[in-house]
């Protein structure tokens, strides 16, 4: 039966594929193809892992102290039986050899399949028995991780892609929630979409998303519930929509769109070496968002002029929560500042916290995090400076990869002058170590990011301690009105048209700009296009964003003028609904003759 999801609309492009459905807490179970020859060794595999777990059943049984609960042996009974039940294993070996996919997988698939069926039994009792093949998939995926691994991991190396096992379907993936973390490993993977019950527009999931160009809809509410292991599913990554089992016409229009936006982007991606300079003449400074050294290249190729931004908390990630030391990030950071070629890289001090934690938790630690409000909490710089240790180790690093090019020192979420003191304070103590130990640094430009309305509203405080600000308008816009970004209960009320929104904004471009200091916009808005002429309208000439999104940035601001925008730019402000303001503006501007002489640069694509 074909049906329709709504959710919002985060990274664009359509994806058409088979539904893998993932529970949240084994999203890092490895997903991979192998190849024919290693079916029978991967069968092999999972049963001896069966084996393992029956035999700590069987011991954990017989050793059970006499105090233990009377049901205890029974319950243990149940396990040792569902690990022997066909509905589990039987099956399991069915997605190995009919799949390819690796035992790992095949069990997490069974696992969703028989889940829904336990969910729907009208028998309490039997419902229940759900938990327990959940505990009993554990069990064997523990086992498994003990166990011989096939030769091929797929974390350290390239994923085969499903195109070279033959008849094998492109695969979207469907959970609950996916950690920021986990979606980093989504290039080596096997997915081409992805769709989550939870998230908002500009949580961290839906942001590494963007950056990796996947289409995918997050907040789908009932996504992971309705949708089916193995249906048929169409990503709508521009509407929000996903289409469960779409009928041959739909499917065949989506296959269209597919080829239509591939051609759009190859159209322009022409402009990758044009400057980006508007009608009037006002040169922009189009930079890039990354997350990982590896993203560098990827940032010179769609023709950004720089790092506006390195989410360097990125590199933390993944590590079983070991941190990296200064050697390696001073590696990471080098190896960004070295892919970059002298153009400058904008490092930002790690930001922790909120809906990056530091290590992948569990759905309860989740749970528990959002009921203590981590967006309030201790998130970014207030992470660091309550380590000052690893704060120091970090700026190092950083200092040290500006022997090698053009780096640019950036701090998040500050809100209160004494941060400001502390960092900079931080900043000449690891100088001072650097010196006394003969390591080679230059002098940092370090900016202060615009995240928290406080900072807004006293930024000259700000602009008299730091050389530039940039803007983060994710968090800017979370914190003035109050809406979590990345709670899909609220998504509706995260609105960057907001007037409070647009005001801060406007003010803090022209007070940094009145002191002679630049200023960007790193968040989302900056990638945005619908934001384009009023951003520049308001001042702004350097915007950061995903490098997939610089083409089309760059076109509105070939296309853009700034004088006759700027002139409009109250009429905007003072709107109740800007964004029907903006339109109207912009209706306007494209009817009135253009007084501007002939363009600065001529650009057809
Ligand atoms: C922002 O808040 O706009 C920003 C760029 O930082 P992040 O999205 O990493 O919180
Ligand atoms: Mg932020």
């Amino acid at each position: 039966m074909s049906f329709q999801v709504f959710g919002l609309p985060v990274s664009r492009g359509v994806a058409i594929g088979r539904a893998v459905l993932v529970a949240s807490s084994r999203v890092d179970v490895a997903h991979y193809f192998i190849d024919e020859s290693r079916v029978e060794s991967e069968i092999a595999r999972m049963r001896a892992a069966r084996d393992a777990v029956a035999g700590e059943l069987t011991a954990l049984k017989r050793d059970l102290p006499a105090e233990a609960p009377a049901e205890l042996p029974a319950l243990l009974d149940v396990h040792l039986m569902l690990l022997y039940d066909e509905a589990l294993t039987g099956a399991t070996k069915q997605w190995i050899r009919d799949r390819h996919y690796n035992a790992e997988w095949a069990l997490s698939a069974q696992l969703e399949v028989l889940a829904r069926q336990f969910d729907e039994m009208e028998d309490d009792y039997l419902r229940e028995r759900k938990a327990d093949l959940e505990q009993v998939v554990e069990r064997l995926l523990r086992a498994m991780a003990r166990g011989p691994s096939t030769s091929f991991t797929p974390a350290r190396g390239a994923t085969p892609d499903p195109r070279d096992f033959a008849g094998e379907d492109p695969l979207v993936l469907i959970a609950n929630d996916i950690a920021p973390a986990d979606i980093l490993q989504f290039k080596r993977s096997v997915f081409t979409g992805f769709i989550t019950d939870v998230g908002g527009k500009t949580s961290h999931t839906a942001i590494v998303a963007r950056s990796l160009d996947i289409p995918a809809v997050v907040g789908a509410r009932e996504a992971s519930r309705i949708i089916r292991q193995d249906d048929w599913v169409v990503i709508d990554g521009d509407a929000g929509i996903v289409i469960v089992n779409p009928s041959p016409i739909v499917l065949e229009e989506y296959r269209f769109r597919q080829r239509q936006s591939e051609l759009e982007r190859a159209r322009l991606s022409r402009l990758r070496h044009t400057p980006a300079v508007t009608l009037d003449g006002e040169r922009v400074e189009l930079l890039a968002n990354i997350e990982l050294p590896g993203d560098a290249p990827g940032a010179l190729e769609a023709g950004a002029v720089g790092v506006g931004l390195f989410r360097s908390e990125f590199l933390f990630m993944n590590r079983g929560g070991e941190l990296p030391g200064e050697d390696e990030q001073f590696e990471a950071y080098r190896a960004a500042v070295e892919a970059m070629k002298g153009l400058p890289v904008t490092i930002r001090t790690v930001d922790i916290g909120a809906d990056k934690p530091l290590e992948r938790m569990s759905v309860n630690e989740l749970r528990h995090e959002h009921a203590l409000n981590p967006a309030l909490g201790l998130r970014a710089i207030r992470w660091s400076l309550s380590e000052p240790g690893m704060f120091r180790q970090q700026l190092r690093a950083i200092l040290r990869a500006s022997a090698y090019g053009k780096v640019r020192l950036l701090i998040p979420m500050v809100a209160h002058v004494s941060e400001a003191r502390l960092t900079l304070e931080a900043l000449a103590r690891a100088k001072q170590q650097l010196t006394e130990a003969g390591k080679p640094f230059t002098d940092v430009e370090v900016g202060a990011m615009v995240e928290v309305p406080a900072a807004a509203l006293m930024l000259g405080s700000f602009l008299r301690l730091f050389d530039y600000v940039s803007i983060g308008t994710n968090d800017l816009i979370q914190y003035t009105l109050a809406i979590d970004r990345a709670d899909e209960a609220v998504a509706y009320l995260y609105d960057p048209w907001h007037p409070a929104v647009l005001q801060l904004i406007a003010r803090t471009i022209a007070e940094a700009r009145a002191a002679g200091k630049d200023v960007s916009v790193c968040g989302e808005m900056a990638g945005d296009p619908a934001f384009t002429e009023l951003l520049l309208a308001m001042g702004l000439r350097s915007f950061s964003m995903h490098p997939s999104q610089i083409a089309s940035i760059k076109q509105r601001v070939l296309r853009a003028d700034t004088h006759r925008w700027a002139a409009r730019l109250e009429q905007v402000l003072n709107a109740e609904d800007p964004m029907s303001a903006c339109l109207e503006v912009k209706r306007a501007l494209a009817n009135a003759p253009t007084a501007t002489p002939a363009a600065a640069v001529s650009v057809s694509v």
